[in-house]
């Protein structure tokens, strides 16, 4: 016997969570499947220490879920961004008075999104089928059929369209031979929270330096969120220093522009690589957030793409009286195919050209940052593309409940 959802949601991390907050009030019988345990102590892994730069898009999109003001009591704004290149005279700086907006981004923690999203979800009609393993799905153009098991016990599911939002690693892509490819950057980002002597201002920091991007997002008081992107043959040596040796390093990169590096708590690694889901002919299923791209984190665009899949996605669902027809999810790709492929070759050019000693080179990134600050039309561009806000401009985009 089959289980009936109108839509069935295969990953509960920050876009597919978001995705079934934004839809919750619809009407629509919906699932999340996850293969973590789910529950407000025990939290599925992307709700993990990471820090997330949201864009203001992404607060859009949240208003327009009904949670941002329990995220943005979080949050620290981003007012200022400041780009520059070690050691070389090219250098930026955006402000949010340039853009005529309150703030360019927002900074919180990944848990704190997450723990946000299950409150919503928990007074919510949506079921949490959770933990389970997917095992099988067969899909024609009438529905989707899916096959899990919870322990011993084999569950079997029927959809009209089936949404993986299951992660870099996609067990449904795989099961259903979905291609992909991919890009090993041979790089390996740092995470930590670091103490600063002097206060941020508000402003985030992304440095290029010898051994790869470096940022720094503001937090709470003079406390920042460090990104720091290392060659995967260099993370062994990183990982083993004492905190007075990774401090003493990270100042030589940074520079004394926010005085001395004071502390440093934990630090996380994450392995880096770009992966875009090709296009595929599967019939009633949709793949978004990580799962459709993994993205490197130099610009902090990933969720804050994945969360504008939500968007264009949800507007679709809602539009369209069978979401899972072949012009539904046709009419998502209109929507979100260009966003996509601007942030992934973007994200990609910033790592390429930032990543390459070459004098050429060198001399070309510094004159494009040059000019990106002296001319206004150029930065208003390039602010308007890093604050989400030139993609598909959907209800939620708009702040607009579903
Ligand atoms: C160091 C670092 C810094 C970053 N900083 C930023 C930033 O500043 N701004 C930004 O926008 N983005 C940032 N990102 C990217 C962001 O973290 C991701 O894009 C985002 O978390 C992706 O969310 P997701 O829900 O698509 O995927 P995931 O977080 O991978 O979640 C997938 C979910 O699916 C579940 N799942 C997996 N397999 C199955 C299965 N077989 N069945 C059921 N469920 C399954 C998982 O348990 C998980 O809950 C950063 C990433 C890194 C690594």
């Amino acid at each position: 016997m089959f289980i009936y959802y109108d839509l069935i949601i295969v990953g509960g991390g920050l876009v597919g969570a978001s995705l079934a907050c934004a839809l919750r009030h619809t009407g629509l019988k919906i699932a999340i499947i996850e293969v973590a345990t789910w529950s407000q102590q025990k939290t599925p892994p992307s709700y993990d220490d990471k820090v997330i730069a949201l864009s203001y898009a992404s607060k859009q999109i949240f208003t327009g879920i009904g949670n941002w003001q329990t995220i943005e009591s979080q949050a620290t704004p981003i007012r200022q961004i400041h780009i520059s290149d070690q050691g070389h005279f090219g250098f930026s700086h955006l402000s949010h008075q340039l853009a005529n907006l309150p703030a360019l981004g927002y900074v919180v923690g990944a848990r704190q999104i997450g723990q946000a999203l299950q409150t919503t979800l928990k007074n919510s009609a949506i079921d949490i089928i959770a933990p389970v393993q997917l095992t099988q799905i067969h899909a024609n153009t009438q529905q989707v059929e899916i096959m899990l098991t919870q322990g011993e016990q084999l569950q079997t599911f029927q959809t009209r369209l089936l949404i993986a939002a299951d992660g870099g690693q996609s067990q449904v892509k795989h099961l259903l031979d979905i291609q992909q490819q991919q890009y090993d950057y041979q790089q390996t980002a740092v995470i930590a929270n670091v103490t600063l002597e002097k206060h941020h201002q508000n402003t985030a920091y992304e440095r290029f330096t010898r051994t790869g991007p470096l940022a720094l997002l503001p937090l709470q008081e003079n406390h920042c969120s460090l990104v720091w992107t290392v060659k995967r043959s260099d993370i062994k040596t990183v990982m083993t220093w004492s905190d007075a040796q990774f401090l003493q390093h990270l100042q030589q990169q940074f520079g004394w522009r926010l005085g001395k590096f004071l502390k440093v708590g934990k630090r996380t690694a994450y392995p880096l690589r770009l992966m875009q889901t090709k296009s595929h002919d599967v019939p009633r299923v949709v793949v978004i957030g990580n799962a459709a791209h993994t993205l490197h984190p130099v610009s902090g665009q990933g969720l804050n793409l994945g969360l504008r899949d939500v968007a264009s996605l949800a507007e679709v669902i809602t539009t369209y009286g069978d979401a899972g027809s072949r012009a539904a999810l046709q009419q998502y790709q209109i929507w979100q195919q260009p966003d996509q492929q601007q942030v992934i070759h973007l994200t990609d050019l910033l790592v390429q050209a930032f990543s390459n000693n070459l004098l050429p080179l060198v001399v070309a990134r510094n004159i494009g940052l040059s000019l990106l600050d002296s001319l206004p039309i150029l930065k208003k561009r390039f602010i308007r593309q890093m604050t989400g806000l030139n993609a598909h401009s959907s209800r939620l985009i708009r702040g607009l409940p579903i």
